[in-house]
C-alpha cells in the first residue's frame, strides 16, 4: 500500500496524528489548518477511529473548542456579549451549554464544573434589554436545572454582574 511510505506527525493544536502530506500547514493537521488558517480541509472519512484521508483522530483542542463554540448560530449581539464575558474572565471559565440551538437570541453559560447555570436571552431590539436566568442543578443530580432567578430589562453591566456572582467569578 502506498499509505506506508506516508509521513506521519502529530499536530501541535490538536496532537492527533496525521499525514503530513495532506496538509498545507507544517505542524498542524489539515483540520485545524483549515480552523485556524482557512486553509483546505480534508474531506474526512472516518473508519475505526481515524480519518482514512488524513490520518486524523478527531481530537479536538480546548482552543479549537472554543472557536467552533463562536461559530455558533447566534445573533451578533449574542456572540458580542459571550465573546465579552470569555475576555474577561477566561475561556476556561464560561462555558457555553448551547441547548437552544434553534434560537439565535438565546445561550446558556456556565463554569469549570458546569454546576451552575445562566440563560441569556436578547428579547428585543433596543441595545441594553437583557433577559438574564439563574440557574441551579437539581438536586437529584441530574442534567436538569431549576431555575431559581430570573431578570428582564438588563443592562449589559447588571447582566454581567448577576451572572458573575452567580457563576461565582469574581475579578
Ligand atoms: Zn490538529
Ligand atoms: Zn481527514
Amino acid at each position: 500500500m502506498e499509505d506506508q511510505l506516508r509521513n506521519i506527525t502529530s499536530c501541535d493544536e490538536c496532537n492527533s496524528d496525521y499525514y503530513t502530506d495532506i496538509s498545507q500547514m507544517a505542524n498542524l493537521c489539515p483540520e485545524c489548518s483549515y480552523i485556524l488558517y482557512g486553509c483546505q480541509n480534508c474531506n474526512h472519512d472516518f473508519e475505526n477511529g481515524r480519518c482514512k484521508k488524513c490520518f486524523w483522530s478527531g481530537s479536538v483542542s480546548d482552543y479549537i473548542q472554543n472557536i467552533k463554540d463562536k461559530n455558533l448560530n447566534k445573533s451578533k449581539k449574542i456572540l458580542s456579549i459571550i465573546d465579552f464575558l470569555q475576555t474577561k474572565y477566561g475561556t476556561t471559565n464560561i462555558l457555553i451549554i448551547d441547548h437552544w440551538d434553534s434560537d439565535k437570541e438565546a445561550i446558556g453559560l456556565t463554569e469549570k464544573s458546569k454546576q451552575l447555570l445562566a440563560y441569556i436571552s436578547t428579547i428585543s431590539d433596543k441595545d441594553n434589554d437583557y433577559y438574564l436566568a439563574l440557574e441551579n442543578p437539581s438536586v437529584n443530580n441530574e442534567l436538569v436545572y431549576s431555575p431559581i432567578e430570573e431578570f428582564y430589562n438588563l443592562s449589559l453591566t447588571e447582566l454581567e454582574d448577576r451572572l458573575i456572582k452567580h457563576l461565582k467569578l469574581t475579578d
